[in-house]
Parts: structure tokens; sequence; C-alpha cells
């Protein structure tokens, strides 16, 4: 069976449990994008431990930590809130995150040169440390694959090549994700190694069923966020998935990179909503608890196993 790497080294599959397939525990976004939106800053090692504690109390066992290089990833600080909540493994990502956070380092840097950082994010270890990512990001923008959004998907399916590591891609509003899989399926990716985030932020069935059909993860992740539609049409989704026979290719995650939706901080849903309220109104809704288990426990665990 392949091993899982986490913040403290590798671990079996098995040992995942209850699985949050995209977080961010702590970021320091770039200058540029604090000034005009401060609501990115989770900085406080303090504040990340508090509100990671809520996701054990609720049962939550892995959590993948989606921040990238460039959106202001601090290997260090992550650890720190990791070592803080040992109940909790938290495994890190490398890659890239979008185009429109990459600026125009993502014309200026060589393709050859990201990939060779990738793969020493996941073999040898992040900004000087021996603490390895476990998966690969890359992602596009909003209705748009163009040069950058590419050379980003290429350099994580290179790495992915070089090191076996699973990719979870950010699409923009559920956006290009049929288009992320074909390229990197071309690129030589097996299809069940991918997980596309975000996906219902865009909830049209249809296309869901024909990106799961490829055999790709489809990650869920706007749960408590009204803003986004109501919680009632992300759940007829996952109802409609699993109705057609592919809700195994459903992650679950929530997603939470702002200070606002983190009770910590005095906002909500907090990271403990999903596993609590949204479970439970599942529950009250006739999800079984064996649908449950296949939501946030077995499908990531196959996904990070690398089984079919
Ligand atoms: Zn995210």
């Amino acid at each position: 069976m392949n091993d899982v790497m986490t913040t403290r080294g590798p671990i079996s599959p098995t040992e995942l449990g209850v699985t949050d397939y995209h977080e961010h525990l702590y970021v320091e976004p770039p200058a540029w994008l604090h000034k005009i939106d401060p609501d990115f800053a989770l900085d406080s090692v303090e504040k990340s431990a508090e509100e990671l504690k809520t996701f054990a109390a609720a049962g939550g066992r892995t959590l993948v930590e989606m921040t990238a290089v460039d959106f202001g990833r601090n290997v260090e600080k992550i650890k720190a809130v990791a070592d803080a909540v040992p109940q909790v493994h938290v495994i890190l990502t490398a890659g890239y995150n979008r185009p429109y956070y990459m600026g125009r380092w993502g014309y200026a840097v060589a393709e050859s040169d990201m990939i060779r950082d990738t793969v020493r994010d996941l073999t040898v270890g992040i900004d000087g440390t021996s603490i390895k990512a476990g998966v690969i990001k890359c992602g596009t923008e909003y209705n748009n694959f163009g040069e950058i959004g590419r050379k980003l998907v290429r350099v994580a399916a290179a790495a992915h090549k070089e090191t076996g590591r699973p990719i979870i891609t950010h699409t923009t509003a559920g956006t290009m994700g049929y288009e992320q899989a074909a390229y990197l399926i071309e690129l030589g990716v097996p299809a069940h190694l991918i997980a596309l985030s975000h996906m219902d932020r865009n909830p049209d069935v249809g296309e869901h069923q024909r990106i799961a059909q490829l055999g790709t993860y489809l990650g869920y992740d706007c749960f408590g966020k009204a803003k986004y539609g109501p919680e009632s049409r992300r759940l007829s989704l996952i109802r409609e998935m699993i109705q057609s026979g592919l809700g195994h290719r459903v992650l679950m995650g929530n997603d939470l990179g702002r200070p606002s939706y983190w009770r910590a901080y005095g906002g909500g849903p907090g990271l403990d909503y999903v596993l609590t309220s949204l479970r439970q109104r599942m529950r009250e809704e006739g999800f079984t608890e064996g649908e449950l288990n296949m939501l946030f426990i077995e499908s990531p665990r196959r996904f990070f196993a690398r089984e079919t």
C-alpha cells in the first residue's frame, strides 16, 4: 500500500480516518493581495490551533492544507499548528495555486525550475526543512485555460510523474474542471490521482458526471457559504451523484481560507461545521451511515492510497 506524507512523516492510508480534502490552516498572503483583500490572512498559530481543535473534537483525523507557495505557505507555522493538535494528520501541498496569484512570476520563472522546486518539496523538504508535501497543486482562472494555467498543470503532471503523489487542483468557480482533468490525463496522470477543487461552485450535475466518468474526483467545499448558493443545492448534488453510481468520486472539504470563516476570529461557519451541523443535517435528510463513511473516510483513503 502506498504511504501518505504528512507534516509528521509518512503514514498508512488506513490511519487517515475522517478527512477534509481542502483546507487552509496558516496563510501569509502576498502583500499586494493583502492590500486589496485583508480577509485572507490566517497568521496566528494560536488561533489556528484553537480552530483545528474543534475539527479534532468533531472526529476529524486528517486535513489537507492546500496553501501553495504563491498564496503564502509557511511550513514551520503549519507544522507548529499541527503539532499543537496531535490527533490530526496534516498533509501539505507542493506546486502552485493559480495564475492570478502568480502574477508576472508565472511568466518569469522557467517551467523546469518550477518542476525542480515542486519535486524538492515532495521528496527533500519545503523551504530548507525536512517536512515534505504530500499532494501537488495547480489551478486555472475563470472560464480560462490560458498559457500560465497550462504551465501550472504541466508542472504538476511532471512532479507527479517523478514522485507518484496525487494532484488536487484549484478551479475558479468550478470552471475548466473537465479541461484540467483531460489535460492531466493526456500528460500521463492516472485519472484516479486527480481531484478538482471547488466544483460545487458550479453545481452542474451533468458536467460533474462527465468528469467523474473519467475516473477523476470532484471536491465539494462550499458548505456553509450561502453566498455560493443554498446548502440544499449542494446536498441535492451529492444525492444525485450517489444515485447515478458516482458518489465514490466525491471528496468533502470546506476550504475555510479566510479569518471571517473561523470562529477563532469571531466568524463562521467554523472548521468543524461539515463534521457537526452539515453531517447531522445529512443524516436527517436520509444519507445513510454507509454513504457518510464513503464520503468522509473511504473515498479520501482510496484517493491517497492511490487505489483505482
Ligand atoms: Zn483553498
